[in-house]
């Protein structure tokens, strides 16, 4: 049993799926050890265990919409593209969503995942309740405003086995999605905000090469960002960079067919705000992805910083991503308590393609540069944990919550027995 991306091989005994929530019950108050497992979509050993994986895609698929508090109630298991298309047919949407919706809901909250938009927090912060079996078989849940709230989303799986999700909905919206090719990364880091600001979610890709040029990727929500005018359709406009003529892949190599449309095409949100589309593989899997959640007020300096990496990081890169994040108040979320920018590299799967882990984490994690939780970093537990100002309270939640490690795993028993070092 592997990951998505094959790189990590699970020492579990294998994946066990509850046909119904007592039996799940019964099966977590009965073993010794247990961890759920989403769509294996993490990059790193976050959902490994050496007992059991339990999988909730067995349980009920229902979604229950409260359309007067606008609120759903979501299966944990449900990959998040679904869960859109559902809510999307009955008139609704959450704001944002990550590059794919290939993903399941409780490991994408678990995690912190998050798209992009100067006005967007991750998604985990769209959660408002959580329904967990824990460490006893107990079903509970954990609703917005109740003490244990704010360190119970991004959770690492270390609570409980989560089977619904509560998000905050509204009502659905569409986008037009435009690239522009050829920005400059001295155009970009020079009018960094205006960029950013140029729609509601936007996210810039380069590969570091020597010309140091990316692409610029616009997702307009109609009705809320003014349209483009004819100059900047007709190219040259946009940080020196030119609206481009056909649809493109993030990864310069890839065939575009299975991004999600571009070219000002008006689409439902939930078919713009990815980068691919749904009912197709988005890739092989032969990638390798490593991400830092850094302060936004740092972000330019850092990105100038790691021009001086540009000719070894070039090399090892499928492509790079720089992606927007509003601050959250979710204890282990990469944005909590400050507006954040995500810095991310998806490597080529080739020898020492990770050989520069350790510079870029002095590089970012001077800057209180936060590792994305399902991707590949070099920090030490210590300085990592060091990078969340709540990260003691989280650990005497998760010592409450399971006081046996019925849920833990390597990484979780590291962070949790490692010092927060003084600040
Ligand atoms: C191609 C690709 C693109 C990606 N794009 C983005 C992106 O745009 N933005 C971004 O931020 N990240 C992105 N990621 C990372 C991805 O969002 C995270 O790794 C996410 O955790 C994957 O969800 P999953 O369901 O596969 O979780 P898994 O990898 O299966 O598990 C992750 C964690 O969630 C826990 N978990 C899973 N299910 C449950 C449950 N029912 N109850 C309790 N805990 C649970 C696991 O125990 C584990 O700790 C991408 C990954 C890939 C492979």
């Amino acid at each position: 049993m592997r990951n998505w991306s094959g790189h990590v091989e699970f020492t579990s005994t294998g994946v066990t799926v509850p046909a119904n929530l007592s039996e799940l019950q019964l099966l977590v108050g009965s073993s010794a050890r247990i961890r759920a497992l989403g769509t294996a979509h993490s990059f790193n050993a976050i959902a490994d265990t050496t007992g059991i994986h339990v999988s909730v895609a067995g349980l009920d698929s229902q979604i229950d919409i409260d359309s007067r508090a606008s609120v759903a109630w979501v299966p944990a298991a449900m990959r998040y593209g679904e869960v859109a298309r559902l809510l999307d047919a009955q008139g609704w949407a959450i704001p944002n969503m990550a590059s794919l919706g290939h993903i399941s809901i409780a490991g994408t909250i678990a995690t912190g995942t998050h798209g992009s938009g100067d006005h967007n927090q991750t998604l985990s912060a769209s959660v408002a309740g959580i329904e967990m079996v824990t460490t006893a078989g107990d079903l509970i849940t954990i609703t917005e405003g109740e003490p244990d709230f704010e360190g119970s989303v991004v959770a690492l799986g270390a609570l409980g086995v989560t089977t619904r999700v509560l998000l905050r909905i509204q009502p659905r919206f569409e986008v037009r999605q435009y690239v522009f090719d050829g920005v400059t990364h001295a155009a970009l880091l020079d009018g960094f905000d205006e960029a950013f600001a140029s729609a509601y979610s936007v996210s810039f890709f380069t590969c570091w090469a020597p010309d140091l040029t990316g692409k610029i990727w616009m997702k307009r929500r109609e009705g809320v960002d003014a349209s483009l005018s004819g100059e900047q359709l007709a190219g040259g406009a946009r940080m020196g960079g030119h609206l481009a003529d056909s649809k493109r892949h993030p990864l310069p190599e890839h065939e575009a067919i299975h991004c999600t449309e571009q070219l000002g095409e008006l689409l439902p949100w939930h078919e713009a705000l990815p980068h691919f589309k749904l009912d197709f593989t988005p890739s092989s899997g032969d990638e390798l992805q490593t991400e830092y959640l850094v302060p936004r007020a740092q972000a330019v300096r850092l990105l100038r910083s790691l021009e001086s990496l540009a000719p070894r990081l070039h090399p090892h890169l499928h492509v790079s991503e720089i992606r927007t994040m509003r601050a959250d108040n979710l204890w282990l979320s990469g944005a909590y308590g400050r507006d954040t920018v995500g810095i991310h590299f998806t490597w080529k799967k080739v020898p020492d393609a990770l050989a520069l882990l350790p510079e870029i984490d002095a590089l970012l994690g001077a800057a209180a540069g936060r590792p994305h939780w399902g991707k590949l970093y070099a920090a030490s537990p210590s300085s990592l944990i060091d990078r969340y100002p709540r990260f003691a309270d989280f650990g005497a939640l998760a010592h409450r919550m399971d006081p046996h490690g019925k849920f833990r795993n390597a990484t979780l028993d590291a962070l949790l027995s490692a010092r927060v070092m003084p600040r």
